[in-house]
This record gives structure tokens, C-alpha cells and sequence, in this order.
């Protein structure tokens, strides 16, 4: 068709869709899906081949948040019956990012609940970096602790991190429906921060929170602009106990067109699958990695995920390879100018020539469940794509509490 091949196009030239295509990618019909995939295809493999990379999460603290994130299990309030800890130790912590690392993965993000880190949290985290790194030198380490401070994130910077994650999650026109107590521009904020530090940035979405196709494209947009060298997408998962238990729109198919629509708007960054996959792409998920380059491995922040080996297993049956230590993750012409520091002037997704590069996301997004961004106002709740699988029915048996890893005294699943 000609929207595909003219979307290919522009991906292989790292050059920018119209709103328009990118909204003609989420109301594809199912009879078209394996052609979209195939589409976003040939665009991951024109800049990440067939590897993938796996990011392996820690959670340093979890739950008792003061924020009132309605998509999190660990928010004020929350009734979900997640685990809840104060910080680990570095040594702690260190041993559950070593058994992602066994597993074959590369990066370890560690995260910690909270509106943001006291300069004390810093150091629990530069000491935690160090420990990990003393085992390890070749590990890639993202932070993700919340809405930053001034100077630290370059205090992290120094520390060793590489890299930050802060989500955007929704467009700014819907982000007061789904947290009061911050803003989108505090998220912003903290992603330029991190950026502005020398940070690689990592800032994602989640969907399936009642947003509409209109809000997905642009934060896909607002994420192309900030020049985030990756880009998790989490597919909500709605915990019994917050707000958006009931959220349940997506399907696979939705999930592999959002997929394609942030591959064709961010051809060239890391396009990571996150929390959610096992729930909502189900046995589709291998078709994910044709456009994904990049998956957590293993459990996320307070849920299972499927073992380890099985990720393992399906990359290597759907003949993809995983990613290893001493392979660069991004193209030669991003890689590059982030050496160069990160600044403005390159890189960015393709000619969008996007501000910031800011670092990314908040722990959240692993776990990513969101509310209603559009509240009750259904008609935005997915429904009213035009492709033909029916949202969800409510499937709470798909979420799985984390019960293993760190925080406990069972070995972590990698
Ligand atoms: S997403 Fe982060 S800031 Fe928001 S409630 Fe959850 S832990 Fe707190």
C-alpha cells in the first residue's frame, strides 16, 4: 500500500512521517497488520539488523510513593499487594543486576520509587553503580529515580551512569488526567536535565491508558523532539488496587500498530518493548521483535514477567540474536554524536532536529499502568480504531505480582 511503502521510505531516510501517516498507521485494519510489520521491519533492520538488546531491571526501592501516578502500582494509595522495601544495598543490588548480566543482558536500569532522589539516594546510587561496575566495566547503567534536581544528574554522570530514563507516558494534553502531582513540563524538565548532563536519554510512553490515537502520536512526537536515544514502550498493565484496573483496551494487534507508528516516527532509536508485553502481545510477541530492537529480560519493577530462557528461546526462534556487550547499540551517526556529547546539534531521530536529547523515563514505565487519560470518555478507549479485533476483556490473571528477585529471598527470574 502506498501509506507502507511511502512510511519505509522516510524510515530508511530517517525522515519525519506527517501526523497524518502516523495516525493512518494506528487505523490499519487486521488484514493489513503483517504488512505493517513487515514495513517496520525493514526499517529496525536497516538500523539494528537483527539484534536485540536486553535491559535487565533492579528495583532498588519499591513502593510507598508520595506521587499519585494513576497507572502505578506503587502510588499513594495504591491497594495492589506488590512488594514494598526501602533501598537495597549496593551489594544487593549488584547481585540481582549480576544474574541479568548471566542472562545475557546488557544494560541494567536500576530504579527507585519516589517523586525524585534526595542528594543522599545519589550517592546510595553512585555507590550501587560502582558496585556494579567493579563487577562488570562493560555494563551499560541507567538511572531512573524520579524527577531530577540540579546537578544531579551530573552528579550521576560522574558516577558512572550512562544512561537516565524519565517517561513522558501520554501527551501533554492528558497528562492532569492521569497525575496530580506533577506536571508533564516537570517530566520535560528532567529529561533536558539528564540530557544536558552527558546522559544517554530514555523516555518512553505507555499506552493502553484510555489515550486516544491523536495523544499517542503526539507524545511519539513530543519523544522525536526530545532526541531520546531510546524510547520504552509499556503497554499498561492494569493492577487490581489503582485506578486503572479496568483499563483493559489493548490487543495485540493495537500493540504491534503502536509499535510500527513509534518505529516509522523514531526510526533510528532504540525502540524498546516494556512492561506489558507478556500481558497484551501474548503469543504475538515474537512479531514485536521485527520492529522492536530491545526488550527487558526477565521481571520488571512489581510483576512477573515470563522466565528468562523463554525470552531467550524466542528470540533465537524467531531468528533474531541477542545484542552482545562489545556491539554498539545505536547507528554509527547517533553513536557518534553522542561521544561527541549529546547536546543538540546531531544525532537526533532523523532530520527532526529535536531539542533536548534528554535522558529517559521514570522506574514506572516498566510496570506501566496508566489511567484514564480520558477518564471514562470511551469512545477514546480504543474503540474506535478501525482495525477489527475488539479491545481486551478484563484479564487480571495475566498479572503477576512480583514475588521473586530483589526484595526477597528467592533468586531473581533471568
Ligand atoms: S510512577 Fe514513579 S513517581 Fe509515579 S507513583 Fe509510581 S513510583 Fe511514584
Amino acid at each position: 500500500m502506498d501509506l507502507l511503502d511511502t512510511l519505509t521510505a522516510k524510515g530508511l531516510r530517517r525522515e519525519l512521517p506527517t501526523r497524518e501517516e502516523a495516525l493512518a498507521v494506528l487505523a490499519t485494519t487486521d488484514d493489513e497488520l503483517l504488512d505493517v510489520v513487515a514495513a517496520a521491519g525493514r526499517v529496525r533492520r536497516q538500523w539494528f539488523g537483527r539484534r536485540v538488546k536486553l535491559n535487565y531491571l533492579v528495583n532498588l526501592k519499591s513502593g510507598l510513593c508520595p506521587e499519585d501516578c494513576s497507572y502505578c502500582s506503587q502510588r499513594l494509595g495504591s491497594k495492589a499487594e506488590i512488594l514494598k522495601y526501602t533501598w537495597l544495598k549496593p551489594a544487593e543490588a549488584a547481585e540481582a543486576a549480576a544474574a541479568g548480566l548471566a542472562g545475557g543482558a546488557k544494560r541494567v536500569c536500576l530504579v527507585a520509587s519516589g517523586r525524585g532522589p534526595t542528594d543522599r539516594d545519589i550517592d546510595r546510587v553512585a555507590d550501587t553503580i560502582t558496585a556494579i561496575k567493579d563487577a562488570n566495566e562493560a555494563v551499560e547503567v541507567c538511572a531512573c529515580l524520579g524527577l531530577l534536581s540540579d546537578n544531579q544528574a551530573e552528579r550521576l554522570k560522574a558516577a558512572g551512569a550512562d544512561a537516565y530514563n524519565h517517561n513522558l507516558n501520554t501527551s501533554e494534553a492528558t497528562y492532569g488526567g492521569i497525575t496530580s502531582t506533577h506536571t508533564y513540563a516537570d517530566r520535560v524538565d528532567t529529561v533536558n536535565k539528564a540530557h544536558g548532563a552527558g546522559l544517554s536519554a530514555c523516555s518512553g510512553l505507555i499506552a493502553g491508558m484510555g489515550e486516544s490515537d491523536e495523544d499517542l502520536v503526539d507524545v511519539v512526537f513530543a519523544l522525536r523532539e526530545l532526541d531520546s536515544d531510546s524510547v520504552p514502550v509499556n503497554f499498561l498493565i492494569p493492577f487490581e488496587g489503582t485506578p486503572l484496573a479496568k483499563e483493559w483496551n489493548l490487543t495485540p494487534q493495537r500493540c504491534l500498530r503502536i509499535l510500527a507508528m513509534v518505529r516509522f516516527v523514531c526510526p533510528d532509536v532504540e525502540v524498546r518493548i516494556a512492561g506489558g508485553r507478556e500481558v497484551h502481545l501474548r503469543s504475538m510477541q515474537p512479531l514485536g521483535l521485527h520492529i522492536a530492537n530491545s526488550i527487558f529480560l526477565g521481571d520488571y519493577l512489581t510483576s512477573e514477567g515470563q522466565a528468562g530462557q523463554a525470552d531467550l528461546d524466542m528470540i533465537a526462534d524467531a531468528g533474531f540474536e541477542v545484542e552482545g556487550a562489545g556491539q554498539v547499540t545505536l547507528p554509527r551517526h547517533r553513536s557518534d554524536a553522542a561521544a561527541g556529547g549529546c547536546g543538540t546539534s546531531g544525532g537526533g531521530c532523523g532530520t527532526s532536529g529535536g531539542g533536548g536529547c534528554g535522558p529517559c523515563g521514570s522506574h514506572e514505565s516498566a510496570d506501566g499502568s496508566h489511567e484514564s487519560a480520558c477518564g471514562s470518555d470511551e469512545s477514546a478507549c480504543g474503540s474506535e480504531e478501525s482495525a477489527t479485533a475488539a479491545p481486551d476483556e478484563v484479564r487480571s490473571e495475566l498479572v503477576k505480582v512480583r514475588r521473586r528477585g530483589a526484595g526477597t529471598e528467592l533468586a531473581p527470574n533471568a
